[in-house]
């Protein structure tokens, strides 16, 4: 039986279980990082957690049952639970990645879907991977937790709600990511590495993750640089001069910035980070695209309530740049729910959708066709934000909490920052 890319198969399909291997913070192999929070870590058949240290190989991953489930269900025209974060993306009318993984891949698909077999088996090579090389980080930004950033192990009992508050036994285990620097990673990279084409690296923060400049080595020992893009998921407080001199040797260098606002703000979300710095870094490589070997450089910019009044500035700092893309790639923060866009008082809703709406109709004309999905996807944000209420509910109460206990570790207050919640809190 061979399937082919009908109407059905065009509503679910996404190329990322037949080409792509996502190596979470903890060294566990997860579907793809779109979809992490909705429980796609990959399970063994024997119920055993996919990971660095369980020593399956690729193959033994990329056909367990789990793998093949999941890709029988696209093919069937089926949502999978996994993919809540593309479906609901898709029906705010915003742009997914899966759809952007159609159009990176369209040339494939036919070659994937040969390579499948009815049961859900395929024989097609890992062609993209996304490692995010454990929790070093020099941030400890508002919405992320200690998986993610190392200065978060400390402060993470004290500020969040009871329910998500994590054992001594965790908080111990936080502070030593064993598995990257064992032979492990290298031996997975190295299996997955004969038709790389694409690897992505976010974190913690990648740039100063010394595992991450061996794997450019590897990659340029082997010849085989010159056909893989590398990725950065960034916030480009850093640009270690070893690693920029290794970009030369790849096909191409992407940079996604996570830079949430301009100026303070920024520093009030992704904390401490310095301004200066960020802005210097951008401009270097504005003006240094070339030599440096970048080929796309976006801001990634998560929209959550303390920075979806203040999107309006990133949209006016961009426009004084030639390389960097004009407009920034808004995601909605989903996790944790309290910091979401959801829990503003309706005048701020009203307020933030007015500026946003703005913003579509002034930059619709401004991106060529392939980049027009940064303009679509603030549809998504409108509607993300005014798909509930959760001021009415106790979000904005774990909101308010939240943002005060972490302020008074850190000596800041809200109302410095963001003059929009006065008469809110
Ligand atoms: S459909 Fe979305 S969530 Fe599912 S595998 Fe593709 S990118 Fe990931």
């Amino acid at each position: 039986m061979s399937f082919s890319f009908d109407e059905k198969c065009k509503r679910t399909f996404c190329p990322l279980p037949w080409n792509h291997s996502y190596l979470n913070l903890d060294g566990s192999f997860h579907v793809c990082c779109t979809g992490q929070s909705f429980g796609n870590e990959i399970m063994m058949n024997f119920g055993e957690k996919a990971s660095i240290e369980s020593g399956y190989s690729t193959i033994e991953v990329m056909n367990s049952d789990f793998m093949k489930k999941l890709r029988l269900d696209m093919l069937k025209g089926r949502w999978s639970s996994m993919c809540q974060r593309c479906e609901v993306t898709e029906k705010n009318n915003g742009v997914s990645r899966r759809n952007l993984e159609i159009k990176t891949h369209e040339s494939k698909i036919e070659e994937m879907l040969e390579s499948t077999l009815e049961d859900g088996t395929i024989n097609y090579p890992v062609t993209s991977i996304d490692y995010r090389l454990g929790n070093v980080c020099n941030l400890q930004c508002r919405m992320c937790n200690p998986r993610s950033s190392k200065l978060w192990i400390e402060d993470w009992n004290k500020v969040v709600p009871q329910n998500e508050k994590v054992s001594p036994e965790v908080i111990e285990s936080l502070k030593r990511y064993d598995w990257i620097d064992s032979e492990d990673l290298i031996k997975d990279f190295k299996e997955k590495s004969l038709h790389l084409e694409h690897i992505q690296f976010a974190g913690g923060e990648p740039l100063l993750v010394p595992q991450m400049s061996r794997i450019l080595e590897l990659c340029i020992e082997s010849g085989n640089s010159k056909n893989i893009i590398i990725s950065y998921t960034t916030n480009l407080t850093h640009l270690p001069k070893k690693v920029l001199d290794l970009w030369k040797y790849f096909k191409g260098v992407k940079i996604l910035a996570s830079i949430d606002a301009v100026g303070d703000l920024n520093h009030y979300i992704r904390y401490p980070s310095n301004w200066d710095e960020i802005d210097q870094n951008l401009k270097f490589i504005d003006e240094n695209y070339e030599s440096l070997n970048v080929i796309e450089c976006i801001l990634n910019t998560t929209v959550g309530a303390l920075n979806v009044c203040s999107l309006n500035k990133i949209y006016n700092y961009l426009s004084t740049f030639n390389f960097v893309v004009k407009v920034p790639n808004l995601s909605n923060l989903q996790f944790p729910s309290y910091l979401a866009t959801t829990v503003l008082p309706a005048p701020l809703k009203k307020l933030a959708s007015i500026q946003l709406t703005q913003i579509k109709m002034s930059h619709i004309h401004i991106l060529p066709d392939h980049q027009k999905y940064l303009v679509e996807n603030i549809n998504n944000v409108i509607q993300f934000m005014n798909s509930y209420d959760g001021y009415r509910t106790e979000e904005f109460q774990k909101f308010k909490k939240f943002q005060n206990d972490f302020d008074k570790l850190k000596g800041l207050n809200l109302l410095d920052y963001c003059r929009e919640f006065e008469k809110f809190i």
